[in-house]
């Protein structure tokens, strides 16, 4: 009990120190989607590895759905003609990130698919992780929320990204267990071309993710049936 005071202690600190990104708005999480990221973030599912499993999923599927739009409309590549996924750690800034070239959000789709709009399987999946005998929260991909599993493994989750609809790049950003996210233009202007960048605010028992041995083995794992490459690289800050 010790121990989790003194993590839901260090939860409220880094809360009241937070800056959210300059001119983004607050949004409420979807009421379902809130009760179900409390259950994953409060669960003691030892295995968080899947949360890469999830990451590099989405990133393969929004490649896909660029790489199948480019056949008929070959200028959606633009400048960006690489379909690809950059992973890269930063061992000092404690951070692991995840990039594609693929479809990326607009700001309507940030708000809407990364949690005001409820998903289907939100509802069956918490249905299914009380039936189950271990909170097996690797189920989490087939109930169309896969993406919440990062909370697994950060408490600061930031996604930037940028699709041919929007002019702007933009952000979305949330801290682990609150009931709100932050979306707006991301400050750093258009870093992407297009795409999405997840960025990974590890925490402190989460270290093992800035290991390359460890990462170059989860990737090599979960990247077997991806049709796009896959790098890993270290960032030094
Ligand atoms: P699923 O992949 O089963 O739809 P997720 O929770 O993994 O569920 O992702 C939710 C949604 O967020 C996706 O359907 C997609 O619309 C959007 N999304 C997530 N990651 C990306 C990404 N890398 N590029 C574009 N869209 C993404
Ligand atoms: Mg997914």
């Amino acid at each position: 009990e010790v121990a989790a005071n003194a993590a839901a202690e260090e939860l409220l600190t880094k809360a009241a120190a937070y800056a959210p990104p300059d001119g983004s708005s607050a949004f409420e999480y979807e009421a379902e989607v809130h009760k179900m990221l409390d259950i994953v973030i409060n669960s003691l599912y030892t295995n968080k590895d899947i949360f890469l499993r999830e990451l590099i999923s989405n990133a393969s599927d929004a490649l896909d759905k660029l790489r199948f739009l480019s056949l008929t409309k070959p200028e959606l590549l633009g400048d960006t003609k690489e379909l690809e996924i950059k992973i890269e750690y930063d061992p000092e800034a404690k951070t692991l990130t995840i990039r594609d070239t693929g479809i990326g959000m607009t700001k309507e789709d940030l708000i809407q698919n990364l949690g005001t709009v409820a998903r289907s399987g939100t509802t069956n999946f918490m249905k299914a992780l009380s039936e189950s005998e271990k909170n097996n929260i690797n189920m989490i991909g087939m109930f169309g929320v896969g993406f919440y599993s990062t909370f697994l493994v950060a408490d600061r989750v930031t996604v930037a990204s940028k699709n041919n609809g929007d002019d702007t790049q933009h952000v979305w950003e949330s801290l682990n267990g609150e009931a709100s996210f932050h979306v707006g233009p991301d400050p750093r202007g258009n870093t992407l071309g297009r795409g999405t960048e997840i960025t990974l605010h590890l925490k402190e028992d989460a270290d093992e993710y800035l290991s390359p041995y460890k990462l170059k083995e989860l990737i090599r794992h979960y990247s077997e049936f991806v049709t796009h490459p896959v790098s890993l690289r270290q960032i030094k800050t």
